[in-house]
C-alpha cells in the first residue's frame, strides 16, 4: 500500500447539475437523498476532491467526484454508521468499506465512474455530516484491507444472523467462498437496546423482534401474496415445503404446491420476497399449517453470510479488537499490513 487511490463517484444525475467552487471544495446544489423514504428530500452537498460534470447521450449531465480513498471512505463510515457505535466497530467496518470500494474500481458496476453515492453501492453524502469518531477509525486502519490468500475479500454483512451464519451458495453462486464458512453467533442473541439503537436506523428501530420472529397469515392472505408477488396463479396454497437449507438453517429450496400450480423457488432472497408483501426478515424459518392459518417461525435478519452487524456491536462493546470481529465472521481471512 502506501500509494494514494483515487476513487471517481458518481454523485448524482440531473438535467443540469448545478455547482459552486470553493477554494477547496465544490458544493452540489439540490442533491436528492433518502429516495422513495419518509427522509426524501433535496439538499445541497460539499464534496472534497475533484468535480467533473459528463455531459449524458440523453441530455442529462452527472456530477463525478474524484477523491482519494482514503477520505472517501470518512464519509462513507460516517454516512452508514452511527457516530456513537463502539470504535472497534467502526474500524471493523471501515476495512469492510475499503475491501469494497477497492474491489469495485477493479470490476465497477457503473459506466463512467466506480461506486455511486447511494445505497445500491456504499452511501456517500459529502463533508457535512462528517463525524470525528469515523474519520479516527478510518486514519487508524489506513490502507488496511481483508485478505484470504493475498485476495481481497468480498466482505459481505447484514444486520443478524439469528444464532448461526450461512455460507456463499445459499445465497448467491453455486461456489465455495473459503472465507464465508458457517459459524456460531451467540454475540447476536439478546443485545442491550443501546447496541440496537447504534446498529438500526430509526425507521429499523420500529421492528424490534427480529433474532426470534414469527409472522402469521390466513390463507387467503398468503394465496394472495404469492400471486402478487410471483405473478402466477398457484390457485390455493396447500403445501410450503423446505426442500433443501443451508448451514444455518435458511432455505435455499422451497416447494410451494397450489391446487393449480406447483413450483420449487430458491434462492434465500427470492423465497424472502415471494412470502411476505414486503420481504420475510430471513428465510431460515420453520412452516406449520392449522386451522386455516400458517405460521412462520424464524430466526435472524438478512442473508446471514459473512458479518453479523448486531452480533459485530455487541462483540466490539464486549472489548474485543476489530481484527478479532473480522476474523471471526471472516473464517481463515487476515488483514494487511496498515499503510504507513
Ligand atoms: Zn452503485
Ligand atoms: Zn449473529
Amino acid at each position: 500500500m502506501g500509494v494514494t487511490r483515487q476513487i471517481k463517484v458518481g454523485i448524482l444525475t440531473a438535467p443540469h447539475i448545478e455547482f459552486e467552487q470553493r477554494a477547496n471544495t465544490f458544493i452540489l446544489k439540490n442533491v436528492r437523498i433518502g429516495i422513495g423514504f419518509h427522509w426524501d428530500r433535496y439538499e445541497d452537498q460539499e464534496f472534497a476532491g475533484t468535480l467533473e460534470i459528463r455531459n449524458n447521450a440523453d441530455g442529462t449531465q452527472t456530477a463525478i467526484n474524484t477523491i482519494d480513498l482514503e477520505d472517501y471512505l470518512c464519509s462513507v463510515i460516517s454516512s452508514e454508521m452511527n457516530a456513537n457505535s463502539p470504535m472497534e466497530l467502526l474500524k471493523a467496518h471501515a476495512v469492510i468499506s475499503r475491501s469494497w470500494a477497492i474491489r469495485a474500481m477493479q470490476k465497477p458496476n457503473h459506466e463512467g465512474f466506480d461506486v455511486c453515492a447511494d445505497d445500491h453501492c456504499q452511501r456517500y453524502e459529502g463533508l457535512r455530516r462528517m463525524s470525528e469518531r469515523a474519520v479516527e477509525a478510518v486514519r487508524a486502519t489506513a490502507g488496511q484491507v481483508l485478505l484470504y490468500n493475498d485476495e481481497i475479500c468480498d466482505c459481505r454483512y447484514y444486520k443478524c444472523c439469528g444464532g448461526k451464519t450461512e455460507i456463499w451458495r445459499t445465497c448467491w453462486e453455486d461456489i465455495d467462498v473459503p472465507y464465508i464458512q458457517s459459524v456460531q453467533c451467540d454475540y447476536c442473541k439478546s443485545p442491550s437496546p443501546k447496541i440496537l439503537r447504534l446498529v438500526l436506523n430509526d425507521y429499523d428501530q420500529e421492528t424490534k423482534v427480529f433474532r426470534d420472529w414469527r409472522i402469521e397469515y390466513k390463507d387467503e392472505e398468503l394465496d394472495a401474496i404469492i400471486a402478487e408477488k410471483s405473478g402466477i396463479d398457484f390457485g390455493h396454497i396447500t403445501a410450503l415445503e423446505p426442500l433443501h437449507r443451508g448451514a444455518s438453517g435458511r432455505i435455499d429450496q422451497l416447494r410451494i404446491v397450489g391446487t393449480k400450480h406447483t413450483e420449487v423457488i430458491g434462492k434465500e432472497l427470492k423465497i424472502r420476497y415471494w412470502l411476505s408483501r414486503s420481504c420475510l426478515y430471513s428465510s431460515w424459518f420453520e412452516v406449520a399449517h392449522e386451522k386455516g392459518i400458517w405460521t412462520l417461525s424464524g430466526h435472524g435478519w438478512g442473508h446471514g453470510a459473512g458479518l453479523c452487524q448486531i452480533g459485530a456491536a455487541v462483540m466490539a462493546s464486549e472489548g474485543h479488537p476489530y481484527e478479532e470481529i473480522l476474523s471471526y465472521y471472516y473464517v481463515g481471512s487476515r488483514l494487511s499490513a496498515p499503510a504507513k
